[in-house]
């Protein structure tokens, strides 16, 4: 007896884990197999293992715990410590709204509060997170799963975009289906630590957001409107979306709220503002706040300087929004 569980303690550490080198057992993902009536029980915590990965582990340990004398039956449980992963939906009902520089700036004050945040850019339109995030010179490597590993920006969040798989202009012309199956690949990439996920959406509602609610729905939607009537309606449309696919809606964000002219400071509202606070209670959600119409944003933005990590034009206002979305992923307790 002893003996038959030695050899299994031997035969499973001598199975690799991909992710430390080290054997199973010495590498902490699993303790010694459970020998009884002839079957051998191992239980691996397969954390961070890519799915095509852990059914060749699999495979490596039926083989070499089958073998030993004795041994009739392998069962294998495979347990995963990992937190869920949440994935942040930011849409709006139409382009130019600035969707993608809210979703860069959530995305640098979520990580500079400590979380392990990750970016994916699914707007087909105009995929600018690579500028934003000035990473437009990195591209994403694969892992030998064939999985696409992150380009790890220099503002503490990992990103995938629509812009970096394809040239620019190119995505624009795909089907629908295509740029569903591309955004995917991007939330299935090989993310390591990363758990909390900022999808910055194409505007409206297309094949790549009905395939986002139905396979990677996500944990809440954060939509963003400039306070005009027109872009307002357009939102509710997004509003009505995500509602009859069932993701909470976070809040509204209304962007580009009263313009601060950068020679006297004073500020003036040439679109309005407050429509979308106003449109938000009357539907009943939150509103996560404003952010004004500065000039400075849009520079910052264009070279590759977000506001959230670099404290310019807007970051107050950009962390505001982020310290909320941050209560309703981890409400503070008491
Ligand atoms: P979307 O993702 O909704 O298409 P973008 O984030 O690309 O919108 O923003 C569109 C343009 O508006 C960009 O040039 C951006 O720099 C600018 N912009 C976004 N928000 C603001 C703001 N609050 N003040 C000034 N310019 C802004």
């Amino acid at each position: 007896m002893t003996d038959t569980n030695e050899q299994l303690a031997k035969a499973l550490n001598a199975v690799i884990d991909p992710q430390s080198g080290k054997g199973l057992i010495d590498s902490g993902r699993s303790s010694a197999p459970k020998f009884a009536d002839g079957a051998a029980t191992v239980i691996l915590d397969v954390t961070g293992i890519p799915e095509v990965r852990r059914e060749l582990i699999e495979v490596d340990i039926k083989r070499a715990l089958g073998a030993i004398e004795g041994v009739d039956d392998v069962r294998i449980g495979m347990t995963s410590t990992r937190k869920g992963r949440r994935l942040i939906a930011v849409g709006s009902g139409k382009g130019g709204v600035g969707k993608s520089t809210l979703s860069a700036n959530l995305a640098i004050a979520l990580a500079r509060r400590g979380m392990n945040v990750g970016i994916i850019d699914a707007d087909i339109y105009g995929p600018s997170l690579p500028r934003l995030l000035d990473a437009e010179d990195s591209k994403p490597t694969a892992n030998e799963d064939r999985q696409m590993i992150p380009v790890r920006t220099q503002y503490g969040v990992s990103m995938l975009s629509m812009g970096q798989l394809v040239k620019p202009g190119q995505a624009i012309a795909w089907r629908g289906p295509m740029a569903a199956n591309a955004m995917g690949q991007m939330i299935d990439a090989d993310w390591g630590e990363t758990d909390t996920f900022v999808l910055d959406l194409p505007p409206g509602t297309g094949d790549v957001q009905l395939t986002m609610v139905q396979k990677y729905k996500p944990t809440g939607a954060v939509i963003v409107s400039t306070p005009q009537d027109l872009a307002l309606i357009d939102a509710r449309r997004a509003i009505h979306f995500f509602e009859e696919a069932d993701v909470p809606i976070i809040g509204l964000v209304e962007n580009m709220a009263g313009y601060k002219c950068p020679e006297c400071g004073a500020v003036s509202d040439p679109f309005g503002t407050g429509g979308a606070e106003a449109a938000a209670k009357e539907m009943g959600y939150d509103f996560l706040g404003r952010i004004p119409l500065d000039i400075g944003i849009r520079t910052s933005s264009d070279e590759g300087l977000p506001p959230a990590a670099t404290g310019g034009p807007g970051a107050d206002a950009f962390n505001g929004v982020a310290g909320k979305l941050a209560d309703w992923l981890d409400p503070p307790k008491g």
